[in-house]
């Protein structure tokens, strides 16, 4: 399957091939047809599929179209709803770099800054919407967003709306658009709340539905490693010796950690910037572009900070701390391992949190590998994994097998041994 089989038109067919996108992933292919036939998805994805362009092409598209063939009144075309400010902008870098030889124009709001600059956006005026509800709300008591003209509305992540405890916003926002339109659902799981929602929002939906979220992507290797709660950030700096961890999201439980473990490991030399909902929106920024330009490897986040982080090429996300719901265990490592990219997601499990690691692998119905030949081991591992001690006893891997590092290489897996793929340039 081609893009051009898909029907896009030749300007964005340009700009995605200047995004280095050969072919269409599996959403794309099966939602882009439906959203050209101006029909109602229900998409069940999530992040690290392509759902973005997976929706972002088609309403481009068809604004453009509309644009050429039945000129309407100015106004805000489509608006695509979304729960984090870093996802916002990132959308927003989507239809940028999608949309870049057409003449749509795009703004993204969101809270935490300013509204001056979003405001000028507005009033020079916008074809695609990228809002959080908070903000898009706000705006709209001000008179700065008027929705009367909207054919297009995508809800993205609506679980994490629900998780985040932004689902009446989002219903409020609902409330005020017109009831003729064109609506697209994207949700990586559908508790029973969302699926009402669907119900409610959606008319004779395609539903289209691409790697489950119990079922890790297979590209991603997964490894743990049973450590003292105390032992953890010795740890991760001695993982982090192995130059072939080119770049890594680590994953932290609370704000207060995240800081903590940069400064433990700007300490030891390895340069490290954590992001989480105290930063202000522009510390966040920055952290987000020194790591995607390669000028941090280390970025250390918490969920809700992380969500949606798009990063290309990450080779490595480190569990500092297992999640307890298990469902996050596979939106973190969901980071790597993009668009059949592979990736390596490793994730340390002290003596607290074997019940989070045996919930994360019932929800993926597989058990994540054992490294038992690291510097800082449990000293009761039986207790939990009679398993894992009894490979770490023999020097052994857990299934026989030890875990691969990107390059199928066995040694560099977190050793300080030379790496071969040390200079690979990404
Ligand atoms: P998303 O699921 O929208 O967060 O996208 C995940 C990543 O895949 C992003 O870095 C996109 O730029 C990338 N991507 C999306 N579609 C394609 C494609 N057809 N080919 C290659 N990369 C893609």
């Amino acid at each position: 399957m081609s893009f051009e089989k898909l029907q896009i038109i030749e300007p964005i067919l340009r700009a995605l091939k200047n995004e280095g996108y050969t072919k269409p992933t599996p959403i794309q292919e099966q939602a882009i047809p439906i959203l050209l036939q101006r029909k109602d998805l229900l998409g069940c994805a999530q992040t690290g599929t392509g759902k973005t362009a997976a929706f972002a092409i088609p309403i481009l598209q068809l604004l453009h179209d509309d644009e050429k063939f039945v000129k309407g009144p100015h106004g805000i075309k489509a608006l695509v709803l979304t729960p984090t400010r870093e996802l916002a902008i990132q959308i927003g870098e989507s239809f940028a770099a999608y949309g870049k030889h057409l003449r749509i124009r795009h703004a993204v709001i969101f809270g935490g800054v300013s509204q001056k600059a979003q405001t000028d956006a507005l009033r020079a005026g916008v074809d695609i919407l990228i809002a959080t509800p908070g903000r898009l709300l706000d705006l709209m008591a001000q008179k700065y967003v008027h929705l009367q003209h909207l054919k297009l509305f995508v809800l993205d992540e609506a679980d994490r709306m629900l998780d985040m405890g932004f689902i009446h916003d989002v219903k409020k926002v609902i409330a005020k658009l017109p009831a003729k339109r064109q609506t697209l659902f994207f949700s990586a799981t559908m508790p029973p709340e969302i699926q009402v929602l669907a119900n409610t929002i959606l008319v004779n939906p395609s539903k289209v539905e691409v790697t489950p979220v119990s079922s890790t992507v297979d590209a991603i290797r997964q490894a743990v490693y049973f450590v003292e709660k105390k032992d953890k950030s010795k740890l991760l700096s001695h993982l982090l010796e192995d130059r072939s961890v080119n770049s890594a999201l680590v994953f932290t439980r609370t704000k207060h950690g995240a800081d903590k473990v940069a400064k433990t490991l700007n300490a030891s030399g390895i340069k490290a910037e954590a992001i989480h909902g105290n930063k202000s929106q522009n510390a966040r920024q920055r952290a987000l572009s020194n790591f995607k330009a390669r000028q941090t490897r280390v970025l250390v986040a918490t969920d809700i900070a992380a969500r949606g982080i798009d990063v290309d090429n990450l080779s490595h996300v480190i569990n500092f701390e297992l999640p307890n719901v298990p469902e996050t265990y596979v939106h973190r490592i969901g980071r790597t391992g993009r668009a059949g990219a592979s990736g390596i997601a490793l994730s340390f499990c002290d003596a607290e949190e074997k019940e989070f690691l045996r919930d994360i692998h019932k929800l993926i119905a597989k058990t994540i590998p054992v490294v038992g030949d690291h510097p800082y081991p449990m000293s009761n591992t039986s207790i939990a994994h009679p398993q894992a001690q009894q490979k770490q006893a023999s020097g052994g891997r857990s299934n026989g097998q030890r875990p691969f590092n990107r390059n199928g290489n066995r040694k560099g897996f977190g050793s300080n041994k030379p790496s071969n793929n040390r200079h690979r340039t990404q």
